[in-house]
């Protein structure tokens, strides 16, 4: 480790401020810390932002739902409005990390953690993330759990976060509050692509602050679920994933949001497959044939090939899971 400032906010003012100085933030630190302890972050001032009023999971007036950037990634997962109106939340949230992860861990830090390429946090490494311009280990090096949607030549890693797969695929608002006030960014736009600014990875400017995350209100009936494919049964990030939400009444799928994670350098909307899936009656057929769109535009590398089946097969499972077919 090396020497940083420390300093703890008890307002949102002194932590706006404090940010705008160049402070980073930190709250439940299960990211941050790991890697200032690697030395691929080197802050030189930690503004703590865990005693602000960020801890509250409340209706919205148009009947969707927000949960403060503070709330525990555990207290989420257990929350009674998430648990009954967004399975899918619950359940990404409890396939993530450890216990212990998950009673540290909040909901703001869990958006903004950072890719776990294993080049990344070897400094010794070429990572354009890390070092922009450096190059790229992973492209010609082993790329087995990287991603097949959303690379460029300067980035092909992979987005770590189950919880951002669901927000995406129930097309979840991030609020933002910084020096010009607040304002709220469509979770589609937040996280960005790495093109040619891999360095560059969510849609936040200097010294914002995130507040929440807001899903909207969906039609009801809303049934929904997650499934994490990966090597291990616990504590291991995923090889794919799908968050799966479907609006089924009279028979007919009146509305469906489907995102996979694991294989895209963001989390991966799949317009192609909802579409499909908009105005049919469930079917194991419909679910095959719906899935056969979740890999569409994947570019594997050298060692992940693998991943555009296991998408597909995992998407389809997950559709049948939530629609009741299986
Ligand atoms: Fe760095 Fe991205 Fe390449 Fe990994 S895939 S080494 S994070 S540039």
């Amino acid at each position: 480790m090396y020497p940083f400032s420390f300093t703890k906010a008890t307002s949102t003012r002194e932590a706006l401020d404090a940010g705008l100085r160049g402070g980073r933030y930190i709250a439940g630190g299960t990211t941050l810390v790991d890697l200032m302890r690697e030395t691929v972050e080197r802050p030189e001032t930690l503004v703590d932002i865990s005693a602000l009023p960020l801890r509250q999971v409340s209706a919205t007036k148009s009947g969707g739902l927000r949960i403060g950037a503070l709330v525990r990634m555990a207290e989420a997962a257990a929350h009674r409005a998430v648990r009954t109106a967004y399975p899918v939340i619950s359940q990404a949230l409890e396939l993530s990390a450890s216990a212990q992860l998950r009673n540290m861990a909040t909901i703001g830090g869990n958006i903004m953690q950072r890719t776990r390429c294993t080049y990344f946090r070897d400094v010794t490494a070429a990572c354009n993330k890390r070092e922009p311009g450096s190059g790229c280990a992973a492209l010609h090096g082993y790329n087995r759990g990287h991603a097949i949607l959303g690379t460029s030549d300067q980035c092909v890693a992979t987005h770590p976060s189950d919880l951002a797969v669901a927000l995406a695929a129930l097309e979840a608002t991030v609020h933002l509050l910084g020096p010009d006030g607040e304002r709220t960014v469509p979770f589609a736009g937040f996280l960005l692509q790495p093109g040619s600014t891999p360095n560059r990875e969510q849609a936040i400017r200097p010294g914002e602050l995130i507040t929440a995350v807001e899903i909207p209100a969906h039609p009801r009936p809303l049934r929904s679920g997650y499934l994490k494919v990966r090597d291990r049964q616990s504590y291991e990030f995923a090889l794919t994933s799908a968050a799966v939400a479907l609006h089924i009444r009279g028979g007919v799928i009146r509305g469906a949001k489907v995102a996979a994670g694991g294989v895209g350098t963001v989390p991966w909307k799949l317009p192609a497959v909802e579409r499909h899936l908009i105005g049919e009656r469930p079917s194991d057929r419909l679910w095959a044939e719906a899935a056969e769109h979740a890999a569409d535009g994947a570019r594997p590398l050298r060692h992940n090939g693998f991943k555009v089946e296991l998408l597909k097969r995992t998407v389809e499972r997950q559709l049948s899971t939530v629609g009741g077919t299986k």
